[in-house]
């Protein structure tokens, strides 16, 4: 019974691909109820950290200026009064010493690791 057997696994094939277009219409349409991004605004998305992002945790990082968004004085510069307050500023480069490259060569910030999603 050749022929038989051929037939029923041409038809789970064709079953198989069915139940998978109707999986991807249905991861589909949510997002395509969410509004368009323009490319602009998706990079700044990822370059920076999203709202509520913990300070000191790995979403809370800038990755345009490679330092903890919550420390980023060029994207918060309500920050820059704490830090001269605490002696850690440039004058010269306007940034925090802790955060200032040009005088500082050897200067490592790293961003912290991803936790596992086990943290309120
Ligand atoms: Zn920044
Ligand atoms: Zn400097």
């Amino acid at each position: 019974m050749r022929h038989a057997s051929n037939f029923s696994s041409f038809i789970i094939a064709a079953f198989v691909s069915l139940a998978l277009v109707a999986c991807e219409k249905k991861t589909d349409s949510p997002r395509a109820a969410e509004p368009p991004k323009t490319p602009a605004a998706a990079a700044q998305e990822s370059m920076h950290a999203p709202a509520g992002a913990r300070p000191g945790s790995c979403e809370d990082w800038c990755g345009e200026h490679q330092v903890p968004e919550s420390q980023c004085t060029r994207c918060n510069p309500s920050l820059i009064t704490a830090f001269k307050a605490t002696g850690d500023w440039c004058e010269e480069h306007k940034l925090p010493e802790s955060q200032c490259f040009a005088c500082n060569p050897e200067l490592k910030i790293e961003r912290p690791p991803r936790t596992k999603g086990n943290e309120p």
